[in-house]
């Protein structure tokens, strides 16, 4: 059953400051599951259908109040521009980003840019509804968001990769802000992009306030006001997520195979933290083809071959596998950390493992997710298995507010609290509703967002 659609009263986003469309939800788009103008040209654009299923069946489950379902079923805000940018060459180039703010309830919009040829508005809606539901599922107190620009970063000089960035942030204006909206890394995104946001807005606020937005985007470098411990947070709590899963089935990490999908910030540092505990590689692939060895993969070498050569393509210490060789390959945990739509009705019978770990967002589709249940192939949810990256943004948040620097044991010893205890509640209402893991994870976000606005009510 799709949400019932209603009309929602239009938030118009704030004082854009560059020409753009910006699109208050209620008129065509934002509602989840509802096919929106593009979707029929335009096959990729699934993802907030997948998401669109995943809610109601959820929202089914826990029969979530009708008012709240209506109100989650859309986005608030979703803001295009489109921008100029002069190119090394002289001649500008006109650019496409998106911000896409699904709900505030829980606290300040929160989630990713990301710089891919894929953005469009379909995927942003996507991944801002699952960032809402990765911040309840960890306590944390913001909302979810995400945005990007449709471009591909790898065909750009670093000097127009900062002025298109610098531009963008600025095309964003006051869309964004440290207790309104806070960017922070997705995928080819990074500190540097970060800085040069914070450094963008903070040059465009009145001069009094310079000082005081620090807290405009996490994910920063940590002498620009990061936190220690950001970089491989992530990974780190992915691989947190593993070995609570490791430990419920009385498994030994060290011994675990794993394959890894993606070998960016967070495929490279789950696998590189999983090796650490004596977990074995033995397959990876990103966008360049797909690598295999059986006697295991050192991830740091890997890692440096693959910053020289552009990709894992063509690593000597392993043979090369093409995408159903690497998906099929036999391993304990295989660990998408790459794109969304990979694991479908195909491919997911291609899995020849125990468990999927979901670094990406999105990694699997409703079709893929059926089939992985019909086989008893356990899944660790994305929006609790990816969380450890929005969590240690808010301790970024929070020590930029409060003025403060924590040690890294700090920061690991409260992301790895955090995400256990998400874990437990997880798996403990997976058990007590007899549901799949994703649909509980949704259950707990849902059930303490519905709880928010029964206590606040709607204004006015
Ligand atoms: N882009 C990451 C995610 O998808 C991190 C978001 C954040 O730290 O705000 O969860």
């Amino acid at each position: 059953m799709l949400p019932v659609i209603e009309r929602q009263p239009e938030v118009a986003p704030r004082n854009k400051k560059e020409g753009g469309t910006a699109v208050p939800s209620g008129n065509n788009g934002g509602h989840v599951g509802q096919p929106h103008s593009g979707v029929a040209e335009r096959p990729k654009s699934s993802l907030y259908q997948n998401v669109g299923v995943q809610f109601n069946r959820a929202a089914d489950v826990m029969n979530l109040d009708p008012d709240v379902r209506r109100i989650l079923g859309a986005t608030k805000n979703e803001i295009v521009v489109n921008f100029p940018v002069k190119m090394a060459n002289g001649h500008v180039e006109m650019f496409t980003g998106y911000r896409v703010q699904h709900n505030d309830a829980l606290g300040p919009f929160k989630g990713g840019l990301r710089f891919h040829p894929d953005v469009d508005l379909d995927e942003v809606r996507a991944l801002a509804a699952w960032m809402t539901w990765k911040c309840a599922i960890a306590g944390i107190p913001f909302g979810g968001a995400k945005g990007g620009i449709q471009f591909d970063p790898a065909k750009y000089s670093e000097a127009e990769l900062e002025r298109i960035t610098r531009r963008f942030a600025f095309a964003l204006g006051e869309n964004i802000g440290p207790e309104y909206d806070i960017p922070a890394p997705d995928v080819n995104t990074n500190a540097q992009i970060m800085a040069w946001i914070l450094d963008t807005y903070a040059s465009t606020v009145p001069s009094h306030e310079r000082q005081r937005n620090i807290h405009v985007v996490t994910g920063k470098p940590v002498e620009a006001g990061g936190s220690v411990g950001r970089d491989k947070a992530t990974g780190q709590g992915v691989v947190f997520t593993i070995q609570e899963w490791t430990h419920d089935h009385k498994i030994d990490v060290a011994g675990l195979t794993f394959s890894v999908q993606g070998f960016g910030n967070v495929g490279s540092w789950t696998a590189r933290l999983l090796t650490q505990l004596g977990a074995k590689l033995v397959a990876v692939e990103d966008v360049t083809g797909g690598v295999r060895n059986e006697n295991g993969i050192d991830p740091d070498d890997l890692l440096r071959f693959a910053r020289v050569h552009g990709g894992v393509m063509k690593y000597p210490r392993g043979d090369f596998v093409d995408h159903i060789m690497f998906m099929k390959t036999p391993v304990d945990v295989f660990i998408p950390a790459a794109m969304e739509n990979q694991i479908t009705a195909e491919s997911a019978q291609w899995l020849q493992v125990r468990l999927v770990a979901e670094g990406a967002n999105g990694p699997t589709n409703p079709e893929g997710d059926a089939v992985l249940q019909r086989r008893g192939i356990d899944l660790i949810p994305d929006i609790l298995c990816n969380a450890g990256g929005v969590i240690v943004s808010y301790y970024e948040w929070l020590q930029n507010k409060r003025s403060e620097f924590w040690e890294l044991e700090e920061v690991d010893r409260k992301l790895h609290k955090r995400i256990k205890a998400a874990y437990g509640r997880v798996r403990d209402t997976a058990a007590e509703l007899g549901v799949d893991w994703r649909t509980a994870a949704y259950v707990i976000a849902l059930s303490r967002l519905e709880t928010v606005y029964k206590e606040r009510g709607i204004f006015p």
